[in-house]
């Protein structure tokens, strides 16, 4: 054998061995995200025990080959790696911290993924409180939405010790195609609210010229064009238009139906806003941004996908 091969080979345990894989996976949380990341992992022949607070929501998963838990606890004693895909800070810090939670029935060594758009300081806290109980936690928020969730090609960024980071990431690759070890506990998330806070905002701004435009008696699609090849390009005039009808496959063009809803956007961009206040930070566009977004959930609009913010200043134009 070749000293080049035996290299490769001994490389190739070092890789597997921090590579830990797991039989036993608990899964929590199976609303729109979270049901199509545990069919995923079920289809790539991990073995899940799933929990919801909607029944519902378990049944659809059962039928995919999972088996249904009745608490989180169950789910938590049987588990060697856990994922949890929670709406907000209050339900993933009761799902863990509680008396009958996630870590106080955890054997140890487990390994615990927070994979919620949460608060970074609610990822240290609970990290810290596994820690305690000798159990591993990393924060792993996703990008990619829907779409990307069910079909595995989500963006993991995460948070935590570079070894637990690397023991994670082919289990996470089952649900995605891409993890990306951000820093410490907390820095998953930390990526996720600043990236959610320039689309918020750039999907204001977008909307904005393109109405303007419009109004000034410019076709809102040659100026699409325009912008798409000058200095004002984005993912949001290029991508995601936010013009009905410009882009077939994008909300925009179903009646703002699918996509990121803007109650999730207005709910990313308080999280922002939480973060600025701690460290003083201006995010004059963000906070901007942040109320607009609520304003529009008063309006009925908060189950509409965010782009429908064009469809909100062309009726306020109106007025
Ligand atoms: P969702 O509301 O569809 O699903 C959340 C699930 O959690 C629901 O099924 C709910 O019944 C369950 N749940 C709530 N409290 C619970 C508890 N105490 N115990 C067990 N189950 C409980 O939300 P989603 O769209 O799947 O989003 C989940 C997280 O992912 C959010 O933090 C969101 O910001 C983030 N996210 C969402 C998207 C998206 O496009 N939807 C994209 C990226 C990130």
């Amino acid at each position: 054998m070749g000293i080049l091969t035996t290299f490769a080979k001994s490389l190739g345990v070092i890789r597997r061995a921090s590579q830990r894989d797991f039989s036993n996976v608990g899964f929590v949380g199976l609303g729109n995200m979270g049901a199509y990341m545990a069919k995923n992992l079920i289809k790539k022949g991990y073995r899940l025990t799933v929990y919801d607070i909607n029944e519902k929501a378990i049944e659809n998963v059962v039928s995919a080959g999972a088996k249904g838990a009745a608490s989180v606890a169950e789910v938590s004693k049987n588990s060697e790696v856990l994922v949890t895909m929670l709406p907000m800070n209050q339900h993933v810090l009761e799902c863990y911290t509680s008396k009958t939670g996630i870590i106080s029935a955890a054997k140890k060594g487990t390994l615990l993924v927070d994979s919620s758009t949460i608060d970074p300081t609610v990822s240290q806290t609970i990290a810290k409180e596994a820690e305690k109980n000798g159990l591993r936690f990393i924060d792993g928020p996703v990008s990619g939405g829907v779409v990307g969730a069910e079909n595995a090609t989500l963006t993991f960024m995460v948070g935590g010790s570079k070894l637990d980071f690397e023991g994670a990431r082919t289990f996470l690759e089952a649900m995605g195609s891409r993890a990306v070890h951000c820093g410490d506990i907390g820095m998953g998330q930390v990526a996720k609210i600043c990236n959610n806070m320039l689309l918020a905002i750039s999907m204001i701004g977008v909307s904005e010229a393109l109405n303007l435009g419009d109004k000034l008696g410019l076709n809102p699609k040659i100026l699409t064009d325009i912008i798409n090849t000058s200095t004002g390009r984005c993912w949001s005039s290029e991508i995601y238009s936010p013009i009905p009808g410009l882009i077939p496959t994008v909300p925009s063009s179903n009646d703002y139906n699918g996509g990121f809803s803007t109650a999730l956007i207005a709910k990313d961009l308080g999280l922002a806003q939480a973060s600025a206040t701690r460290t003083g930070s201006p995010i004059a566009l963000g906070s901007l941004s942040h109320q607009i977004y609520r304003t529009m959930m008063a309006h009925g609009l908060g189950g509409k996908d965010f782009s429908v913010i064009y469809q909100y200043i062309r009726e306020e134009d109106k007025k």
